[in-house]
């Protein structure tokens, strides 16, 4: 069977204790709610973050969010704009040492008709890719499970950031700080 490459379908499944941080835009809200372990919310500098997507695609997929509220790559400032791109190079660095993965795919949904679950608030996906690879979801459709494999991937990653010149680790249950 063909895979269809589309990871943007789905990024965020319902998870019970995950239910508080929805009522509103649940990207203004993750990675200030002091939980950044159960949340995955793996690093962050001041204006952007890194959180693990609540339906990966593959082990590692995450998402790089600005912190500020807008629907629209282009509202960015330079600063914001930089600092995303930043997190984003952090980050494929720090999936490398964790996971050697073969390859990436990273892209924004943006815009209603993009097929993103959530349009009003922009991020990049990045998905780390190994040859043969295909979607594990439907293996792994237990969410307790797949709660679990997050918080493997959760620690292998925070372990992979806190390697990284200029990281601030705050310890595990804080995301790492990459400030520059
Ligand atoms: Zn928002």
């Amino acid at each position: 069977m063909d895979q269809i490459f589309a990871p943007w379908r789905m990024e965020w499944i319902s998870r019970q204790d995950w239910e508080e941080v929805s009522n509103e835009c649940v990207f203004c809200e993750i990675y200030k709610k002091g939980k950044d372990r159960e949340l995955g919310v793996i690093a962050e500098n001041e204006y952007i973050y890194v959180v693990l997507n609540n339906y990966p695609y593959n082990p590692g997929h995450v998402m790089v969010i600005p912190k500020e509220h807008t629907g629209s790559y282009a509202e960015l400032n330079e600063e914001v704009l930089f600092a995303h791109s930043r997190l984003k190079v952090r980050t494929l660095k720090a999936l490398e040492t964790a996971f050697s993965p073969h390859g990436f795919n990273t892209g924004l949904n943006l815009g209603k008709g993009s097929g993103g679950s959530i349009n009003e608030h922009m991020h990049t996906h990045i998905v780390p890719r190994w040859e043969g690879d295909t979607n594990f979801m439907p293996i792994l459709s237990d969410t307790k499970i797949v709660v679990e494999g997050m918080l493997e991937t959760y620690r292998k990653l925070h372990d992979a950031f806190v390697q990284q010149d200029g990281a601030e680790d705050r310890g595990e249950e804080k995301s790492v700080w990459v400030g520059e």
